[in-house]
Protein backbone atom coordinates (compact mmCIF):
# COMPACT_ATOMS: atom_id res chain seq x y z
CA UNK A 1 0.00 0.00 0.00
CA UNK A 2 2.64 2.42 0.56
CA UNK A 3 4.33 1.35 -2.48
CA UNK A 4 1.29 1.83 -4.60
CA UNK A 5 0.65 5.52 -5.45
CA UNK A 6 -2.99 4.99 -3.34
CA UNK A 7 -5.68 7.54 -2.45
CA UNK A 8 -4.98 7.76 0.89
CA UNK A 9 -1.08 8.79 0.25
CA UNK A 10 -2.17 10.87 -2.52
CA UNK A 11 -4.41 12.86 -0.29
CA UNK A 12 -1.72 12.70 2.91
CA UNK A 13 0.35 14.77 0.63
CA UNK A 14 -1.98 16.79 -0.44
CA UNK A 15 -3.30 17.55 3.29
CA UNK A 16 0.30 18.25 4.73
CA UNK A 17 1.31 20.43 1.80
CA UNK A 18 -1.83 23.02 2.52
CA UNK A 19 -1.43 22.88 6.17
CA UNK A 20 1.95 24.11 5.53
CA UNK A 21 1.70 26.38 3.48
CA UNK A 22 -1.34 28.06 6.23
CA UNK A 23 1.33 28.19 8.74
CA UNK A 24 3.79 30.09 6.01
CA UNK A 25 1.20 32.13 5.35
CA UNK A 26 0.00 33.14 8.84
CA UNK A 27 3.34 33.95 9.67
CA UNK A 28 3.99 36.19 6.60
CA UNK A 29 1.10 38.08 7.06
CA UNK A 30 0.59 38.45 11.10
CA UNK A 31 4.15 38.48 12.29
CA UNK A 32 2.36 37.81 16.43
CA UNK A 33 -0.33 35.24 16.92
CA UNK A 34 -3.41 37.13 17.96
CA UNK A 35 -3.33 38.45 21.44
CA UNK A 36 -6.66 37.91 23.45
CA UNK A 37 -9.05 40.97 23.31
CA UNK A 38 -9.52 41.11 27.13
CA UNK A 39 -8.18 44.12 28.29
CA UNK A 40 -4.82 43.69 29.94
CA UNK A 41 -5.00 39.94 29.01
CA UNK A 42 -1.43 38.53 27.22
CA UNK A 43 -2.54 35.38 26.49
CA UNK A 44 -2.63 33.66 22.61
CA UNK A 45 -5.89 33.23 21.42
CA UNK A 46 -5.83 29.14 19.98
CA UNK A 47 -7.08 28.97 16.33
CA UNK A 48 -10.48 27.29 17.74
CA UNK A 49 -11.03 30.59 19.38
CA UNK A 50 -10.05 33.49 16.50
CA UNK A 51 -13.46 34.48 15.99
CA UNK A 52 -14.51 35.69 19.67
CA UNK A 53 -10.55 36.56 19.75
CA UNK A 54 -10.28 35.40 23.40
CA UNK A 55 -7.96 32.84 25.31
CA UNK A 56 -9.06 29.99 26.60
CA UNK A 57 -9.54 31.36 30.04
CA UNK A 58 -11.32 34.55 28.88
CA UNK A 59 -13.70 32.40 26.93
CA UNK A 60 -14.47 30.16 29.56
CA UNK A 61 -15.13 32.99 31.62
CA UNK A 62 -17.95 34.23 29.03
CA UNK A 63 -19.52 30.96 28.50
CA UNK A 64 -20.03 30.44 32.35
CA UNK A 65 -21.29 34.08 32.74
CA UNK A 66 -23.97 33.65 29.53
CA UNK A 67 -25.00 30.53 30.63
CA UNK A 68 -25.49 31.68 34.45
CA UNK A 69 -27.67 34.57 32.38
CA UNK A 70 -29.43 32.03 29.86
CA UNK A 71 -30.11 29.74 33.34
CA UNK A 72 -31.77 32.49 34.69
CA UNK A 73 -33.90 33.79 31.49
CA UNK A 74 -34.94 29.59 31.27
CA UNK A 75 -35.69 28.86 34.58
CA UNK A 76 -39.63 29.43 34.61
CA UNK A 77 -39.86 27.29 31.01
CA UNK A 78 -41.58 30.18 29.88
CA UNK A 79 -38.92 30.62 27.24
CA UNK A 80 -40.26 31.54 23.53
CA UNK A 81 -39.34 28.51 21.18
CA UNK A 82 -37.38 30.74 19.02
CA UNK A 83 -35.65 31.69 22.22
CA UNK A 84 -35.12 28.28 22.64
CA UNK A 85 -33.64 27.31 19.25
CA UNK A 86 -30.88 30.11 19.28
CA UNK A 87 -29.62 28.57 22.91
CA UNK A 88 -29.79 25.53 21.75
CA UNK A 89 -27.50 26.55 18.77
CA UNK A 90 -25.27 28.97 21.22
CA UNK A 91 -24.69 25.78 23.42
CA UNK A 92 -23.79 23.56 20.25
CA UNK A 93 -21.77 26.09 19.08
CA UNK A 94 -19.62 26.83 22.52
CA UNK A 95 -19.25 23.58 23.11
CA UNK A 96 -17.83 22.39 19.97
CA UNK A 97 -15.39 25.85 19.85
CA UNK A 98 -14.08 24.84 23.21
CA UNK A 99 -13.70 20.83 22.25
CA UNK A 100 -11.94 22.48 19.28
CA UNK A 101 -9.25 24.70 20.95
CA UNK A 102 -8.97 21.78 23.85
CA UNK A 103 -7.96 18.79 21.49
CA UNK A 104 -6.31 21.24 18.75
CA UNK A 105 -2.62 20.34 19.61
CA UNK A 106 -2.17 23.25 22.39
CA UNK A 107 -0.20 21.96 25.45
CA UNK A 108 -2.37 22.74 29.09
CA UNK A 109 -1.54 22.78 31.90
CA UNK A 110 -4.10 20.54 33.97
CA UNK A 111 -5.97 23.35 35.40
CA UNK A 112 -6.86 24.72 32.40
CA UNK A 113 -8.25 21.27 31.39
CA UNK A 114 -9.92 20.94 34.90
CA UNK A 115 -11.82 24.48 33.67
CA UNK A 116 -12.80 23.36 29.87
CA UNK A 117 -13.95 20.05 31.49
CA UNK A 118 -16.10 22.22 33.75
CA UNK A 119 -17.14 24.45 31.20
CA UNK A 120 -18.12 21.53 28.92
CA UNK A 121 -20.24 20.39 31.93
CA UNK A 122 -22.26 23.46 32.46
CA UNK A 123 -23.37 23.70 28.89
CA UNK A 124 -24.39 20.13 29.35
CA UNK A 125 -26.35 20.79 32.18
CA UNK A 126 -27.60 23.87 30.38
CA UNK A 127 -28.58 21.59 27.52
CA UNK A 128 -30.45 19.55 30.22
CA UNK A 129 -32.28 22.07 32.25
CA UNK A 130 -33.65 23.81 29.13
CA UNK A 131 -35.29 20.58 27.66
CA UNK A 132 -36.76 19.93 31.57
CA UNK A 133 -38.14 23.26 31.55
CA UNK A 134 -39.67 23.07 28.39
CA UNK A 135 -41.49 19.48 29.27
CA UNK A 136 -42.98 21.27 32.47
CA UNK A 137 -44.97 23.95 30.47
CA UNK A 138 -47.83 22.38 29.70
CA UNK A 139 -48.81 22.16 25.32
CA UNK A 140 -50.77 24.63 24.69
CA UNK A 141 -51.52 26.50 28.03
CA UNK A 142 -50.36 30.56 27.77
CA UNK A 143 -49.84 33.14 30.07
CA UNK A 144 -48.77 32.27 33.53
CA UNK A 145 -49.76 32.96 37.70
ZN1 LIG B 1 -7.51 36.35 27.84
Amino acid sequence: MDVTFGANIVLHYGFSASGMLSIVNRRVAQPMATACKEKGCKNMVPRALESPALCLVHFTLLVEKTCAEIRRETVYGKTPHGRQMEIVQYIADQGEMLTRAATGGVVLADEMKARILNTLLTLMNLRENLDRAAMRQPVGRTGGT
